[in-house]
């Protein structure tokens, strides 16, 4: 059991450590316990190491005393004597320093007394509460192996421990006791010096005493509950990753996962010892496993990490690129300054390399003397501060049809190199270092969103980050409506007929009451295309709700089921002149995007108010996407805006309403805060203008885990903007929004087969009911409402009834073992469900049916 810095840092903590090896005790196993320093004290002393005043050291060693006395304190111990001894020995070599050819050996030496003072502490804990500990000392059994080309840095601060199963002293040990101490990141070189491990080392610590001892497994116990998909801290939606093999778990943690020491699995893997991680302060948390264990699981990125701090080196010689020994010559460079080289991209003339920071404890120097020797034979580049991106999992090169988002965003950076494991476990992207705080948590989402992530694979992924330690709004810990009640209501539905759409009236008034809370907005519009049904237009337009129509088919579905409601807008895209002249004989306020209608038929608008839709242009379609088309459909060109103004003046039409609405899905509320502040700026110049319309593509999370639009963000920002431009009506047009979460799709299984290693599970719904699969990739949870309970055994193939190739609903998805007749819900479909339905195939359409 390894325990990492914070959680051996106060007497809780080590409480804790108590119990746990305790239960561990219960289940009859003998435990060896591996401590890291206090949080901040290996920090403390590398500081220590440094000081070139003998003030500064003594100082800093006098601070370090301080804090395990402290420690002490809080734990109501005695100073036991070995801990006395180790803080006189620091005192010491504080006083005394070092000379500069000793540097590396004198570093290695007093950063070794965090752990040193650490496991002497925790055995006095655990001596003192009833559990007698024997403290062992880690450079007795783990000695350092020499590598060739080695230089001192790495020898004496980055060694590498190759341990040898031990049968002898497993024995020796178990017969002197069931409790033990040492410590991480320690370990002894061939003529007895005391070396570290590097940065982060005493997970490797662990795992070496667990291969040398054939340890049943080694727990590595922190501050998370496990390897997530992303850093946590970092990506609050990250998932718990339940299981992992050691090479994939090995390329998460050398790719940037702080979590486990890249240097970790490698000694577990021949004696077959499984790792679990888990988390000190939440032992209920399931953790990760990471073992030999291969699961036939389809091919899924796993997990993106970052390395910050890389260092690329460009390599431009012309001609000699085709030479003989050009590489062996530039590499020999690498090997003479101690640099090891991680990633390598190369073109005719060109080679670009890769430094990595934690392999090499990079120094400026060790660069600068290495472009000074490659100067002699190449134009070099030294390009920094870089971040290295990766993207991991098995079978990586399988998805690359999956990532297009995900590229599409590295398509607005400077990329300095791409490359891709030859192992097909990652692809990784080097970019400016600047970039990856904010990029990071997007391309996560993008990666769920398009499915790469197969996050729906619940024997993986386990729950986000922010569902297990969060207090947000997220998606999982909100059960849906028909997972609360009316299983039995729906079931009774299905019976009587499918393939169904069912919705519940109560979801959609719930988030239109959400949404009117926002004060800062003075109408809603509801989008009818997302769903026109007569029942929902009656409630929306009861709880005060407007709309905005796209074709005169929608103004006279709201005319019919709601025709007092607060607001008609009336917004198509390429309409004939016939249905302009329609809709300007309703109530609603007519939108044009193009030049055309008042080039060409300038007198319809004559003596009127209309509101003009804009194209802003790239920026803010950033973050959602218009599948399907081309988003240059919709807009008016910011170029075209002065030609517009001069038509509308012409006729006497008065431009009275902006309007932009760019992209769907959209989780960033800062989005309609730049659109509205956008346009408020363009307004000041027209006048006439009183509305702005900064329109919807409002994001509902699909996938459980995910978090949702934050409304009280969204509200500060309307508040923000609304503050700056007061002299303006806010509108927003939600749709999707409003009715996604209230429909579902019911249906029944027609036929089960199984090709190959695919389960297929036939619905007598397909994407004649359902097209938003097949046409934009979209995602909806499935489950079988008849087994709900029932585990989740089989990973299905879930296609319809039709005869095309595209009628797929849900692929990989795991559900119970279903049989003909089952009853299976489809989730998240009161949005352009129904509303996009076809008679393709001449099936009949589904019905409808809303509970109120
Ligand atoms: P310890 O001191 O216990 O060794 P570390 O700080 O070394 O703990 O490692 C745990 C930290 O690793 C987490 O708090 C988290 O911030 C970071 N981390 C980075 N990437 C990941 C990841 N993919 N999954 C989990 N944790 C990660
Ligand atoms: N104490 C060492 C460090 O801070 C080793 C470890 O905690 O794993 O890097
Ligand atoms: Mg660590």
């Amino acid at each position: 059991m390894k325990f990492g810095g914070t959680s051996v840092a106060n007497a809780a903590s080590w409480s804790r450590i108590r119990s746990l090896m305790e239960s561990r005790r219960r289940e009859g196993g003998r435990v060896l316990v591996v401590v890291s320093a206090v949080s901040g004290v290996t920090d403390a002393l590398r500081q220590l190491g440094k000081c070139a005043e003998r003030g500064d050291r003594e100082a800093a060693a006098a601070a370090i005393a301080r804090r395990h006395r402290e420690l002490l304190q809080a734990m109501q111990l005695a100073e036991p004597a070995g801990l006395t001894s180790l803080l006189a020995e620091l005192a010491e070599l504080a006083a005394v320093g070092c000379q500069a050819a000793e540097a590396r050996a004198y570093q290695a030496r007093t950063q070794a007394f965090g752990e040193l003072l650490s496991s002497t502490l925790g055995a006095a804990f655990l001596d003192a509460n009833g559990w007698p500990t024997r403290w062992l000392d880690a450079r007795e059994h783990l000695c350092a192996t020499a590598l060739p080309n080695q230089n001192l840095r790495t020898r004496m601060l980055s060694a590498m421990v190759a341990p040898v199963p031990d049968p002898a002293l497993a024995a020796q040990l178990a017969a002197q006791g069931d409790a033990f101490i040492t410590q991480g990141f320690i370990a002894r070189d061939g003529d007895g010096h005391t070396v570290l491990l590097g940065r982060g080392g005493s997970d490797t610590s662990a795992a070496c005493f667990g291969a040398l001892l054939g340890a049943q497994r080694v727990e590595i116990w922190t501050d998370v509950a496990g390897m997530f998909t992303a850093n946590p801290r970092q990506v609050p939606g990250a998932r718990l990753l339940r299981r992992l093999d050691y090479e994939e778990a090995q390329e998460i943690a050398s790719t940037g996962a702080k979590v486990l020491h890249p240097h970790c699995l490698q000694p577990l893997r021949e004696p077959r010892v499984p790792l679990l991680i888990k988390d000190t302060n939440r032992p209920e948390l399931e953790g990760t496993v990471i073992g030999p264990e291969v699961r036939t699981h389809a091919p899924s990125v796993k997990a993106i990490s970052a390395r910050k701090g890389i260092t690329l080196v460009s390599m431009e010689s012309v001609g000699m690129w085709q030479q003989v020994g050009f590489l062996a010559d530039v590499f020999a460079y690498f090997k003479t300054h101690g640099l090891s080289v991680d990633l390598i991209g190369s073109a005719e003339t060109n080679v670009t390399v890769s430094l990595d920071p934690t392999e090499n404890l990079l120094d400026s120097d060790a660069i600068a003397a290495l472009a000074t020797d490659l100067a002699k034979v190449c134009r070099v580049k030294v390009i920094a501060p870089c971040a290295a991106i990766t993207l991991v999992g098995r079978g990586i090169r399988s998805l690359l049809h999956t990532l297009s988002d995900v590229l599409a965003e590295f398509g607005h950076l400077r990329v300095h190199l791409i490359s891709q494991s030859s192992n097909n476990l990652n692809l990784t992207f080097v970019v400016d270092e600047g970039v990856v705080d904010t990029l990071l948590p997007h391309l996560h989402e993008l990666l769920i969103a398009a499915g790469s992530l197969r996050t729906d694979d619940d024997a993986l992924f386990g729950p986000s980050w922010q569902t297990l330690y969060g207090t947000g709004d997220v998606a999982a810990s909100v059960p849906a409506w028909w997972q609360e009640h009316g299983r039995e209501r729906l079931l009774a539905l299905a019976h009587a007929a499918t393939p169904r759409y069912a919705y519940h009236l109560p979801t959609v008034l719930a988030r239109v009451r959400a949404l009117q809370a926002l004060d800062a907005v003075d109408r809603w519009h509801y989008a009818v295309k997302a769903n026109p049904h007569p029942a929902i237009l009656r409630a929306l337009a009861a709880a005060g709700c407007g709309f905005e129509c796209g074709s005169p088919g929608e103004l006279r579905a709201v005319a019919a089921a709601a025709p007092d409601a607060a607001g008609l807008l009336y917004i198509p895209s390429f309409a004939a002149r016939g249905e302009f002249a329609f809709a300007l004989g309703t109530r609603a306020v007519v939108t044009l995007d193009t030049l055309y209608p008042l080039q060409h038929w300038g007198e319809l608008f004559r003596d009127r108010e209309i509101m003009l839709r804009l194209d802003l242009g790239r920026d803010l379609g950033d973050h959602g996407t218009i599948r399907g088309g081309d988003s240059g459909k919709f807009g008016l060109p910011l170029d075209q805006l002065p030609t517009f103004l001069q038509l509308a003046q012409r006729h006497g039409a008065r431009v009275a309403g902006l309007h932009a609405h760019a992209g769907t899905g959209v989780l960033d509320a800062d989005h309609w805060g730049r659109i509205y502040a956008q346009l408020a700026s363009l307004a000041e110049h027209i006048g006439s203008v009183s509305v702005l319309d900064v329109g919807g593509g409002l994001g509902v999370p699909a996938h459980p885990g995910e978090r949702g639009l934050d409304l009280d963000a969204l509200g500060r920002t309307l508040h923000g903007v609304k503050a700056a431009y007061p002299q303006y009506q806010l509108w927003m047009e939600p749709g999707r929004y409003l009715v996604a979460e209230a429909g579902v799709l019911l249906a029944r299984v027609t036929q089960l087969r199984t090709r190959g290693k695919l389960h297929y599970l036939g619905l007598d719904a397909g994407m004649d009911c359902l097209i938003r699969p097949a046409l934009d990739d979209s995602w909806h949870r499935i489950v079988n409402l008849t087994r709900l309970a029932e585990p989740t055994t089989v990973q299905y193939q879930v296609v319809g009834p039709i005869c095309d190739s595209s009628d797929i609903l849900g692929r990989d998805r795991r559900l119970p073992e279903a049989r003909e007749g089952d009853v299976v819900l489809i989730a998240q479909v009161g949005a352009y469900g129904k509303a996009m339905a076809s008679r393709y195939n001449l099936r009949d359409e589904a019905d409808e049916v809303v509970i109120e």
